[in-house]
Formats: C-alpha cells, structure tokens, sequence
C-alpha cells in the first residue's frame, strides 16, 4: 500500500470509532508535508499544527500543490509576538491554545491580519497541577476571559470551545486523564451557567486517551502519532 492508502486507512479506521461525535484533527507536527498531502489525498481535510513557522511552511507548500481547501488547527502554545504571522496563513479555521487573557488580548487586537472567513478558538484550561505547562487556571480566570469576549464587537474571532490535556507525567495515566476530562465538563457547565449563550464545544484527546476523551463527551480529538507513527 502506498503512504496515502495507510495513512487512510488509520483515519476511517479512527473516525468510525469516533462516529459522529468528534472532529478529528490529524496532527503532522514534525511530519513532513508530504505526509499531509498523502492524508488530503485519502480525503482528510482537518489538520493540527503547534508551531507557527512550522505551519507557515507547510501551509505555503500545499498551496504551491493546489491544495486550497484544507482546514489548519494550531494547537501548540503561541507566543504573543506570533499572533500576526499565523493570522495570516490561508485556511487557517481554529486556534485550540488561548492560554492567557494576554494571549486573548493579543488575539483580538491582531485581528484584522485573520483574512479567512471564520476564525474559532478555543480556551486551554490548566486541569491538572503539572507546572510546565500553559492554561487558565480556575473558574474565576475563565470568567474574567469570557466577561472580556462578550465584550468583543461580533464579526471577528469566536470562541468556540475548552481545550485540555491529561497529564503526561504520571503512574495513572488513564485515571488523570479522565479526571481531567471531567473536570472541563465540570467547568464547562460551570460557565454555561452564567454565559448561557455561549456554547462551548471541547477540545480533549490525543492517540493515548482520545477514547476516553470521546466517552467524557469530546468534539475535538488532536491526534498524531496514532495516525502518522510507525505500526
Ligand atoms: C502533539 C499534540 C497532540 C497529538 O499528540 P499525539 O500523542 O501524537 O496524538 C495533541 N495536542 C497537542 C496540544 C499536541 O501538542
């Protein structure tokens, strides 16, 4: 079988276990382009991405193969001074990782560079205790992002959605990530409360835990090495 037909293959056989109830976001960060290409030919068009100069160059190496209606999630942390460059690659439909109100902030003052269509994105919130890594933290965070989006004149970018990760350093691997699950649920509903016209969609699951994820009530799953790996 050629690239194209196995990586196809992986993807119906990821997407009949997600049924209808999630995106899949295939994510070929640190793949090479031809192995998006491959995947676009077997028919995917949702791609995940976590740098930015990364993505650029992908980005520009499938246009120049005529390729003009893919869909590209950044999902990695974005520094502030970036927010304009990925606003400006083509087909750019949803970031998964606002992890700070200064990140928030920086998103919608650089607004007018996004020349798609629909920009979503989602907030990444922190529901484990590993330090390194980015995210709101807490519900009361989230209530001072989502008091600053209402606030937002319409037109421009969206929230669509939470995202989270389970935790990546631990002996309970399954227990902490469905935790984590739960909690954004939690959370979700927590805001859904007090913002009842915003309705959040989430973004949960890599290759590790993307099932659980789906049990817990996931519309997003990103997965990598499940799709692009070897096996
Ligand atoms: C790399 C990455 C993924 C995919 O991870 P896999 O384990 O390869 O499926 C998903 N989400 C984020 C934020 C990532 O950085």
């Amino acid at each position: 079988m050629n690239r194209s037909g196995i990586l196809g293959a992986k993807i119906e056989r990821l997407k009949k276990e997600l049924g209808n109830n999630a995106t899949l976001v295939a994510v070929s960060k640190y793949h090479p382009a031809s192995d998006i290409i491959a995947a676009y030919e077997a028919g995917h068009r949702d791609f995940g991405e976590s740098r930015v100069q990364e993505l650029k160059e992908k980005s520009e190496k499938l246009k120049d193969e005529g390729i003009d209606d893919i869909c590209w999630h950044f999902i990695g942390h974005l520094q502030t001074n970036k927010v304009n460059h990925l606003l400006r690659i083509q087909n750019l439909r949803f970031i998964h990782s606002i992890d700070s109100m200064k990140l928030l902030m920086e998103l919608y003052r650089k607004k007018e560079y996004f020349e798609g269509e629909d920009l979503g994105y989602f907030l990444q919130v922190k529901t484990s205790d590993e330090e390194e890594k980015y995210g709101f933290q807490g519900i009361d965070s989230l209530r001072e992002a989502l008091n600053f989006i209402v606030e937002q004149p319409k037109g421009g970018p969206y929230l669509h959605g939470l995202m989270t990760m389970g935790k990546i350093r631990t002996d309970d691997f399954e227990g902490d990530a469905r935790a984590a699950f739960k909690k954004l649920v939690c959370i979700k509903q927590e805001l859904l409360r007090d913002y009842s016209t915003f309705d959040l969609a989430l973004s949960m699951g890599m290759s590790q835990d993307y099932k659980m994820a789906v049990s817990e009530g996931s519309d997003f799953v990103r997965v990598g090495g499940a799709i692009f790996g070897q096996d």
